[in-house]
């Protein structure tokens, strides 16, 4: 009896997912987010002109999924089968997914930006409705898909003062920082600098950063390529093309410019300072939409409370590393149990495969290959809502090229 409910859920749980098309997101077929869809989907059509920038698998209000036979949306599906997410995430989260499952494909950078802990959540929420959406803190891992620029957390100390020492511009607009200060560098004194240096950034006359920004573009067309390099001129220049005259062009200064190698990930705990720069990724959060921005972006700054959240520490970027749970399988478990993300890899050559089963509700996500599962064929592009605790045997039907896909779940 056991095997036959298996059956009947599994048969019927592809997914229907919201895509986000933010400006930032890359345009028409170049968009992973797209090509993943049109694979999946024959009828979905594809503008050349738009952005496809996010895939959402899962329950958010914001970009809903659907059972893809029956068009009943996931989250009514689970509550009405209450069994599907399992004991121990409904005793932790109640009777919804605990995360939000997500590609990304990156044109130009996203807004720099922190989600509040869960504490500063609620209170925000609290106090501004409308532009904290949800009481949640939302946590995040980003698994790249392709080579993936990313800025994350403050850089070490003496990074900053090295670049505010011999960079013009930007000593202009932040000014003098107590060198007393830097120089005796405990815990505390860092945390002070940091504070004065993004305080005074955030706070300069939106004119001077104007003004700043095009003098230090101008100067560097003429400058030779190791100044070039250390002053990531670059990535500087695309930057102020994307967002001229904005502040954010100036914190690759402040924060770890970090790039990742396909497979590679980070994760951005709760009052990080972050943006996603280029690339595609797959990410998994907590289920929340809560950003409080701080530049590269034409929407508003929320200066005064990014001062109050972000912690001020500065170290450099750890990448997550992954254990491996099998074979083909990498677990990326992030220090919070809302969720985990597994990439399972199959070599050429392999006929089946069993999908471990796990003791909360999961979404498969596969990006290549081609696969039966009780009669229904699934390929690139398809996403798969599976009950907790199912066992999935899969039958490859393409075995001549890797199969590749992720698998986002609990961490209970
Ligand atoms: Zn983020």
């Amino acid at each position: 009896m056991d095997r036959f409910v298996v059956w009947l859920h599994s048969f019927n749980m592809e997914l229907k997912c919201a895509v986000q098309t933010y400006s930032w997101g890359k345009y028409g077929m170049n968009s992973i987010v797209a090509s993943l869809i049109k694979s999946a989907n024959a009828d979905f059509v594809v503008d050349d002109e738009k952005t496809y920038a996010e895939l959402w698998m899962g329950t958010h209000e914001n970009g809903p999924s659907y059972l893809k036979d029956t068009n009943i949306p996931l989250q009514r599906y689970i509550q009405e089968n209450i069994e599907t997410i399992g004991s121990d995430v409904a005793e932790m989260f109640g009777f919804n997914l605990s995360f939000l499952f997500k590609v990304l494909s990156i044109n130009k950078a996203l807004s720099i930006q922190v989600h509040p802990d869960k504490k500063k959540a609620e209170e925000l929420h609290e106090l501004y409705p409308d532009v904290y959406k949800d009481p949640n803190h939302k946590p995040e891992l980003a698994i790249a898909l392709c080579p993936f620029e990313a800025l994350c957390g403050f850089r070490p100390i003496d990074e900053i003062k090295d670049y505010l020492n011999n960079i013009p511009e930007l000593f202009a607009v932040i000014g003098e920082i107590d060198v007393c200060l830097l120089s005796q560098a405990t815990d505390s004194t860092i945390s002070e600098a940091l504070q004065q240096c993004f305080h005074n950034l955030m706070t300069c006359d939106s004119k001077e950063v104007i003004q700043q920004l095009r003098g230090l573009t101008d100067r560097l067309h003429n400058a030779d390529n190791s100044y070039r390099e250390w002053i990531k001129a670059d990535l500087l220049e695309r930057l102020h093309r994307d967002y001229p005259g904005d502040v954010g062009c100036f914190a690759i200064y402040l924060f770890n410019y970090v790039t990742l190698q396909p497979g590679e990930a980070i994760y951005i705990g709760p009052n990080v300072p972050h943006a996603y720069l280029s690339g595609d990724c797959i990410e998994c959060m907590a289920c929340s939409d809560n950003v409080i921005r701080a530049g590269l972006t034409p929407k508003p700054k929320d200066v005064r409370t990014l001062i109050e959240v972000l912690p001020f520490e500065s170290h450099s970027v750890e990448k997550v590393q992954p254990s491996q749970e099998d074979a083909f399988t990498q677990v990326f478990c992030p220090p919070v149990s809302e969720f985990a993300v597994a990439k399972i890899t199959l070599p050429p050559g392999r006929s089946s495969y069993s999908l471990k089963p796990r003791s909360s509700a999961s979404i498969l996500l596969i990006v290549t290959g081609k696969v039966k599962i009780s009669f229904k064929i699934f390929s690139r592009g398809s996403v798969l809502f599976i009950p907790a605790n199912d066992e999935v045997e899969m039958k490859i039907l393409c075995n001549c090229h890797p199969m590749l896909m992720f698998q986002a779940f609990s961490n209970v």
